[in-house]
Parts: structure tokens; C-alpha cells; sequence
């Protein structure tokens, strides 16, 4: 039986938003987040929510747009492009989904590449590719810093990465790969995934199938990251691992909740903060 780590998750989010808190200090005025929220979706007032709350917890300024449902698209574009140029702002956060009759990466790219605190504009995304410095997605590099509390060297390691979404399956691929891990991506069209799940060294589920993983398909001693957030209709939350098959079988494994999810946060205000230098430096 192997021992197994439980990677909490949440409290290296929580250290690393109080040393952000002392960094934030020493900055000569504070980082300022721009956060466009389009029209009332449940989950993502939820999400603004609890970003904004972070940032005022963490000396980062933070400006609200709440903008109606039926915004046309071309006044969206119009807003993104004035806080890009915008000085007083940092950062840029648009919530996502947007409604349907706006095109999503149209506004994405809107965004001027050094106030995308998400990383998803095609600039940012380009430059992660090219191993260029760049603002990188939060989720995938909340990811990477969690493997690194756990092993600090991920070179030739094979990671297994299942989901190819634009926010975290690919840019996680790209960011192991910048490791220098061998990587294998996996979706919906995979064959044989039991198979392949086995041969991973670091194995990251990220495809929103509520238990999919199962402890056979774990190489003993791996480390597996579980992304994905289920909500289930006894109102538990569940993720993509059978954690408790993990359990004894991993040497490492991040829980759901309270394991990759408060990352997420965590890098958006530390991507604010990078943001923030990268448009301050050289300036008095
Ligand atoms: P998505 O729906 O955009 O992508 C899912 C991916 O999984 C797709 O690439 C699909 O091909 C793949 N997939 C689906 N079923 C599969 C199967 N049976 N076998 C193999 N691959 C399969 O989702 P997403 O936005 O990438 O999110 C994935 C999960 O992570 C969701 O549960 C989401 O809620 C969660 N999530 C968590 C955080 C966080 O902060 N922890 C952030 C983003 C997403």
C-alpha cells in the first residue's frame, strides 16, 4: 500500500495570497483589476464575487462591470478596448461564458496581451508556445505549482493530461511540456484511456466526469491532479478521480473540494500582480 500525500490544495492557495498581501505592500500603489461581468448567470456572480473579495483581501483594487444580457457586441469590444488603454487598470478579467450572441474570442482578443490576467488571448497563448514569458492561464499554472510542492523536478516524467479545452487540458499540455515531461493529451475521442492513464507518472483530470478516474487506472506511486468540479443532484460536489480509490495508490493526490479549485484564484491575483510590474517598470 502506498503512502499518499493529500495536497492541500487550499492552504498553499492561502499562503500564497498572504505572501501576495506583502508583496502588494511594497508596490508604490496598488495593482487595480478590471472585472467585466455580462448579464446575471448564477454560477458566474459567485465567481466575480469571490475574485473581488480575494483581491480587497489582498490589497489589489478591484473595478466592477456589471453589464446588461443584451450588450451588443461591438460596445463589449468598445469597453475592452478602452481599459487596455486604460493606465488605471492592470488587469482585465472578462467572466466567462459570455451570452451567445457575443463572440467570445473576438472579445478575448480585445484584451491587450499584458492586462490578460487569464491568458487567454492568442498573444499570450503564442508566447506560453514559444516559451516566451508570458501571463498564463490560472488554472493550468495553479496546476504546475501544485506539482511542484510535491517535486520540485518534472523533467522525463510522463504526464497524461485528460481534456483538451483552451483554458486548461492545452495550455497545461504546453506547460508540462515546458517542464520537460513527455505528454500525452486525452479526450473524448481517446481510445484505450485506461491504458494510457496507467503509464502516467503525473496524471491531471480535467474532463468534468464525475468519478471517471478509478484506482486501477493509476500507476502506483503517481501524482494526480483532479480539475474537475462536478455538481451532483444530492448537491455534493464530486470530481473527475474516485478519490478514495486513489488513496493508497497515488503518492500524491490534490482532493475535490479544496485541492486545485482555490488555485485558480490564486493565480489570478498573482498573474494582477505580474501584470502590474510588467506595466510599471522603468515608470516613476
Ligand atoms: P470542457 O467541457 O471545455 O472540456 C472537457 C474536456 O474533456 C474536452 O476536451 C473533452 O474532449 C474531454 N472529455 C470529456 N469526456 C471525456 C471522456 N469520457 N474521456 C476523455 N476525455 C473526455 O471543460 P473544462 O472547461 O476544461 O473543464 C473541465 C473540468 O474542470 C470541469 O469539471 C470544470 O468544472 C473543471 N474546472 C475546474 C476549474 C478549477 O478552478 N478547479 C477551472 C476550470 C474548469
Amino acid at each position: 500500500m502506498q503512502d499518499t500525500v493529500i495536497i492541500k490544495g487550499k492552504e498553499i492557495a492561502e499562503q500564497i495570497l498572504s505572501d501576495l498581501a506583502e508583496e502588494v505592500k511594497t508596490l508604490p500603489s496598488a495593482p487595480c483589476l478590471a472585472v467585466v461581468l455580462v448579464g446575471e448567470n448564477p454560477a458566474s456572480m459567485i465567481y466575480v464575487r469571490n475574485k473581488i473579495k480575494k483581491c480587497a483581501a489582498t490589497g489589489i483594487e478591484s473595478k466592477l462591470f456589471a453589464l446588461p444580457d443584451d450588450i451588443p457586441e461591438n460596445e463589449l469590444e468598445d469597453l475592452i478596448q478602452n481599459l487596455s488603454a486604460d493606465e488605471n487598470y492592470h488587469g482585465i478579467l472578462v467572466q466567462l461564458p459570455l451570452p451567445s450572441h457575443i463572440d467570445e474570442q473576438k472579445i478575448i482578443a480585445a484584451i491587450s496581451p499584458e492586462k490578460d490576467v487569464d491568458g487567454f488571448t492568442p498573444v499570450n497563448i503564442g508566447r506560453l508556445a514559444l516559451r516566451q514569458d508570458c501571463l498564463m492561464p490560472c488554472t493550468p499554472l495553479g496546476c504546475i505549482t501544485l506539482l511542484k510542492t510535491v517535486r520540485e523536478d518534472l523533467a522525463g516524467l510522463n504526464a497524461v493530461v485528460i481534456g483538451r479545452s483552451n483554458i486548461v487540458g492545452r495550455p497545461l499540455a504546453q506547460m508540462l511540456l515546458n517542464q520537460n515531461c513527455t505528454v500525452t493529451v486525452c479526450h473524448s475521442y481517446t481510445q484505450n484511456l485506461p491504458e494510457i492513464c496507467k503509464r502516467a507518472d503525473i496524471l491531471v483530470a480535467a474532463c468534468g466526469r464525475p468519478y471517471m478516474v478509478k484506482g486501477d487506472w493509476i500507476k502506483e506511486g503517481a501524482i494526480v491532479l483532479d480539475v474537475g468540479i462536478s455538481y451532483l443532484e444530492d448537491k455534493t460536489i464530486k470530481g473527475d478521480v474516485a478519490f478514495e480509490e486513489a488513496v493508497g495508490k497515488a503518492a500524491a493526490v490534490t482532493p475535490v473540494p479544496k485541492g486545485v479549485g482555490p488555485m485558480t484564484i490564486a493565480m489570478l491575483l498573482q498573474n494582477t500582480v505580474k501584470a502590474y510590474r510588467m506595466q510599471t517598470q522603468g515608470k516613476k
